[in-house]
């Protein structure tokens, strides 16, 4: 495909920084480039700790064993959203309880969610989609009335605000990835946020395969030994290295593909009007971070031809996500709360475009052959 849906974006200074953590001679996790990134995380941030893990999935299963999930607790969750966010729950033997979406932001939709509370409900765990913040306000008063833990699903929202505040930084816990299809990336690589002191001496510990390594290499125990359930949830230091390369030019990153996706929202606004597509909807309180441009067709086969027609002239689209309600393991491991249409329907009709720091010089043609594939699906 001679413009791909994703192209992974260097900056230029990865192999400088994994030369240098190779020269250093320290590999496994938790060296001074993992130690760069978690001060890099706290500050910009704002969390309270920052842990960087193996990938966004780890840091979500952190976060459910952090809460002590038993077998039968629930959790709240959308069902528009990628496997993990329901996956790290499951594997502690929790239901994942699906509610519908926001027909604007496609944000778990925060008016239904007081409904789908049961006596067995622990948690929400919030995605926010395309790196734009879910109503939190909302959100997080229901979790309070009800004595429940808020989740963030931050996976796409690096560099994006709710009201001001980072994303990851709101709930108990805010789980990043960096996987190479996000904005800042070490192909693959996550990051848990504590955001409650209460939370971080068991995380270190349940992220160092349930010992008390970390308060070892501190000084503070002088010996380390196995003292709660954990896993090895930790990055090598030549991924923090590659990391900390990314994190240095974040902000740039953004900035990049902001100016991309300004590009598009613009040219679409043509197609909007004329009633061929419906443009992302981005709320007043929310600072986004250009993670995904998309449009809503009018229909499943619209969009088939629209993929199609782009494909016939080079260039990559794509559609997500399978609800997970209507997956064969999310009827078996969760249940629904209410009927999901707006879930069933956007599901249906949304397709990302290519948006890649560096796509700049390709974006005209993009746009060329975008316009022509909806004229073709129009034509439908
Ligand atoms: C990408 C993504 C994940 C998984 O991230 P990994 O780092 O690949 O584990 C989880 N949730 C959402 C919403 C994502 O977009």
């Amino acid at each position: 495909m001679p413009i791909p849906f994703n192209r992974p974006y260097m900056t230029g200074r990865e192999l400088t920084l994994i030369g240098e953590a190779h020269a250093k001679g320290h590999l496994s996790g938790d060296g001074a480039f993992t130690r760069q990134c978690h001060a890099w995380l706290e500050e910009k941030v704002g969390c309270c700790k920052a842990l960087l893990t193996h990938s966004c999935t780890a840091a979500l299963e952190m976060s459910a064993l952090l809460l002590d999930l038993q077998p039968g607790d629930e959790v709240i969750m959308p069902s528009f959203t990628f496997v993990s966010t329901a996956n790290a729950f499951v594997l502690r033997g929790a239901v994942p309880v699906f509610v519908d979406i926001r027909p604007d932001t496609f944000n778990l939709d925060e008016t239904l969610v007081e409904a789908a509370i049961t006596p067995r409900t622990r948690a929400i765990c919030v995605v926010h989609y395309a790196g734009v913040a879910c109503e939190m306000d909302a959100i997080l008063d229901i979790a309070e009335r009800f004595g429940l833990k808020v989740v963030e699903d931050a996976a796409q929202g690096i560099f994006s605000t709710y009201k001001g505040r980072p994303l990851g930084s709101i709930g108990a816990f805010g789980a990043l990835s960096f996987h190479e299809t996000k904005n800042v990336i070490s192909g693959e690589g996550g990051a848990l946020l504590v955001n409650d002191p209460a939370y971080v001496e068991r995380a270190e510990i349940i992220r160092e395969k349930g010992t008390n390594r970390s308060k070892f290499f501190r000084g503070q125990v002088d010996k380390y030994t196995w003292v709660d359930v954990g896993s090895s949830y930790l990055p090598g230091e030549i991924i923090a290295a590659f990391l900390a390369a990314q994190l240095e030019q974040g902000e740039d990153i953004t900035r990049m593909r902001l100016a991309l996706w300004d590009r598009y929202h613009e040219w679409a606004a043509k197609f909007e009007g004329d009633g061929l597509v419906r443009r992302p909807i981005v709320p007043e309180n929310c600072g986004h971070n250009a993670h995904m441009y998309y449009l809503l067709l009018s229909g499943l086969e619209q969009r088939t031809v629209f993929i199609e027609a782009m494909k016939a002239e080079g260039v990559g689209s794509v559609f997500h996500y399978i609800p997970l309600h209507s997956s064969p393991a999310g009827r078996r491991f969760g249940r629904t709360s209410g009927a999901l249409p707006v879930t069933d329907d956007i599901s249906d009709r949304l397709v990302r475009l290519p948006l890649f720091s560096g796509l700049a010089n390709e974006l005209d043609n993009v746009l060329d052959v975008a316009g022509r594939a909806l004229q073709a699906a129009a034509r439908l």
